[in-house]
């Protein structure tokens, strides 16, 4: 006789404990505590892919130094409409945070957030010019007040003493500088959030669990199959809204389900690699996360950057990315994941877009050919002291990048996030990576106003959330006043200074 599969039943399952998860399931029992929850896990740990605090850079991306979010017009000028809505939705997740720290939710501010000066910097004369104009036209908006601009090495020795050695005096640099940046620890941030939902008695965590299979039942309900990795048995879930938060293989979930939402949807894996700075007095001399331009081919998310980090109390100092290309979905995913993922359904986008993007793929092949030394030409231009015995390698997360349907060209690839969900609202994934966790929560507050519409519109929904984020609904961009009254609170709570 077979084994019986045992079956349970909940109001919603969160599939993956990274950090969208836990932001999810976070707002889910502030706003409804009545809600109850499992957060399915396949790994042993909480955050332990995307999320975890080497596999990504930890910026918060705000748009104070990523020049990726505010692209050059054929005439010279600089669109920041992007920089604006990534600055805004920064601030909600700041919001959110500070609320739990004033709650003590959030015990230690410091384990997961610090202060750390975004700039960005270029070389040349035609990028220094894009950065001027760039910064001329930010710095007149609420959000980028107080940024600063400069040409002169003496200043720029100040503050960036670790680029400016060995400079040659007549090459043209140029930088800007937010002094209120911050480098984000995702993944203590994380584990945080679950450890607080793991005290109500309404929310479960399943490690070592993973969902094989999603599909809708005839009371409109989801059953989640799912593999306990430590023993092979099967069990199975009842639930009347799942959130596929898989990160890589939220898209190989996404095709279970078999919504009609999910059809043309491909995903495109691109790996990567940081320089981890091992001279702890090198480390000490830069203090910013400094972003440079991307070159032509590269996808926005391999902008170089030398970054300050604080991971476990310690302050790191990290080069990159490098990008990779490996058929992985996940770190710790499948070489069969790409295949895997593709379907009828999406062969035509993707194939569409692989033909549109020749020059990421060329990009991607020159990347992974690099040799250690081709590295540290990279990083000799940020750091022209560089030394490779200072500098080790290390892994980052694997990012998959949306493919969709076009009607123009077959097929697109995305660099954003983009949230799929079904016509009732029963089923949401989150696909894509950038600026991904730096905006989790307001892409959250959507979703649930998306997939739970009848909750969201009641008075006391509505009060909680300008509770926890006094600023939803507005924009700080167009009222300096709330705006400066937000960042004075965050500041104060997550002790940013
Ligand atoms: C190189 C790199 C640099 C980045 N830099 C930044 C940055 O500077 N700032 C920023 O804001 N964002 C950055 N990001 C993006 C950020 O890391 C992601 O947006 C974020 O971590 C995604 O969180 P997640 O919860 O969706 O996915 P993840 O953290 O990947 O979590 C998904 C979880 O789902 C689990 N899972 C998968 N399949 C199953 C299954 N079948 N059953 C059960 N569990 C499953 C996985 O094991 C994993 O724990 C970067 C990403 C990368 C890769």
């Amino acid at each position: 006789m077979g084994k019986k599969t045992k079956k349970s039943e909940v109001d919603v399952v969160l599939i993956g404990a990274g950090i969208m998860s836990a932001t999810l399931g976070t707002l889910i029992n502030e706003l409804s505590p009545d809600i109850n929850i499992e957060i399915v896990e396949r790994l042993d740990l909480v955050a332990a892919e995307s999320s975890d605090a080497w596999n990504n850079a930890g910026t918060g991306h705000s748009a104070l130094c990523e020049l990726n979010y505010t692209p050059e017009q054929a005439d010279g000028s600089v669109k920041i409409a992007k920089a604006i809505d990534i600055a805004e939705q920064f601030e909600i997740s700041k919001q959110f945070w500070t609320y739990l720290v004033e709650q003590d939710i959030l015990k230690n501010p410091s384990e997961f957030i610090r202060q750390v000066p975004h700039m960005s910097a270029v070389f040349g004369e035609k990028d220094v010019n894009f950065l001027r104009t760039r910064f001329e036209t930010m710095e007149k908006e609420t959000l980028f007040k107080g940024m600063e601009y400069t040409e002169d090495k003496a200043t720029l020795s100040n503050w960036i003493p670790l680029m400016m050695e060995n400079r040659d005096n007549d090459e043209k640099i140029a930088a800007t500088r937010v002094d209120m940046g911050t480098d984000v620890n995702f993944g203590t941030l994380t584990r945080d959030l679950v450890q607080h939902l793991q005290t109500k008695e309404n929310i479960t965590l399943s490690l070592n669990q993973e969902v094989r299979d999603i599909k809708r039942e005839d009371d409109a309900r989801w059953e989640i199959e799912i593999k306990d990795l430590n023993n092979g048995e099967k069990r199975k879930i009842k639930a009347k809204f799942v959130f596929i938060g898989a990160g890589g293989h939220s898209l190989l979930l996404l095709e279970k389900s078999g919504i009609p939402e999910a059809k043309g949807y491909g995903g495109f894996p691109v790996g990567g690699q940081w320089l981890r700075c091992k001279n702890k007095d090198i480390i000490q001399k830069h203090n910013a996360k400094v972003y440079g331009k991307a070159s032509v081919g590269a996808p926005p998310m391999s902008v170089p950057h030398l970054d300050t980090r604080y991971i476990d109390g310690e302050q790191a100092l990290l080069f990159g990315p490098y990008a990779g290309f490996s058929t992985k979905f996940l770190k710790k995913g499948s070489y069969f994941d790409l295949p895997a993922s593709i379907k009828l359904s999406n062969i035509r986008p993707m194939i569409s877009a692989g033909l549109d993007n020749l020059d990421l793929t060329k990009y991607l092949i020159t990347e992974v050919m690099k040799s250690p030394s081709d590295k540290l030409d990279a990083l000799k231009q940020f750091m022209p002291t560089a030394k490779l015995e200072d500098w080790g390698i290390e892994i980052a997360g694997q990012r998959v990048q949306v493919i969709k349907k076009d009607p123009k060209h077959g097929g697109i690839l995305e660099f954003g996030t983009e949230v799929v969900s079904s016509a009732d609202g029963s089923i949401a994934a989150l696909l894509g990576a950038s600026p991904g966790a730096s905006t989790s929560v307001a892409i959250m507050i959507n979703l649930l106003k998306r997939c739970f519409p009848e909750r969201a519109k009641s008075d006391a929904y509505r009060k909680k959330l300008r509770e926890m984020i006094p600023s939803w609904g507005k924009k700080l961009n167009d009222d300096a006043v709330l705006c400066e009254e937000v960042r004075r609170r965050s500041q104060a709570a997550l002790q940013l200074s």
